[in-house]
């Protein structure tokens, strides 16, 4: 039988919003990348741009389970937002400690955990692997972190690998 892909152009009719709270326990990172793969999968998009949003999702949901909350629990909201236009918008928000100098925070390298081994990339990942990268911080409050990717520039030859590989495993 002849398989149909569904394009972009024919799926995005309507903004689309999710917002999710969950516990901050590192279970719930993977819980994270997988409810924003899903959302995320209706554009049609290739498993590296799927793979670049997990990356970036994982980073600012460890940020606020071990800075934000300092691993000792509270609630982490991740909302996110599908655009007519074929942008993603995401937040990872957190009640937590806060961020003292947000623009050293966001510095290749810096960290304030380094005897846990954290080497001070997560920043720079999330501004790699996505388009634009914002934070708001208040000492004491809480931090957003706001995330934005395009998928709407997608080059012709590249195959919609994640929607092929789950008709593959529906057919099975
Ligand atoms: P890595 O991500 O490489 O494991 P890291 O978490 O220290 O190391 P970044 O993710 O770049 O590196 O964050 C830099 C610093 O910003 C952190 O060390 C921490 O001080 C601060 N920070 C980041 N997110 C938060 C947050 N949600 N709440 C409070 N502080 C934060
Ligand atoms: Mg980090």
């Amino acid at each position: 039988m002849e398989k149909k892909y569904a394009t972009g152009e024919e799926s995005i009719h309507m903004k689309n919003e999710i917002c999710i709270e969950f516990d901050a326990i590192s279970e719930n990172e993977g819980l994270a990348r997988i409810v924003i793969a899903a959302f995320v999968s209706r554009l049609d998009p290739t498993v590296e741009q799927v793979d670049d949003v997990k990356t970036a999702v994982s980073e600012a949901v460890t940020n606020a389970i071990i800075h934000g909350y300092e691993e000792k629990g509270g609630k982490v909201v991740m909302k996110a937002c599908l655009s007519t236009e074929k942008e993603l918008s995401v937040d990872v928000i957190d009640k937590g400690v806060g961020i003292i100098d947000i623009e050293q925070a966001m510095q290749p390298l810096f960290t304030t955990a380094a005897e846990n081994e954290r080497s001070g990339m997560g920043f720079s990942f999330m501004e790699a692997f996505m388009d634009r990268v914002e934070v708001e911080s208040v000492l004491g409050e809480g931090t957003c972190v706001h995330m934005w990717k395009s998928f709407a520039a997608r080059q012709e030859q590249e195959k919609p690998l994640l929607q092929a590989a789950v008709w593959n495993q529906n057919e099975r």
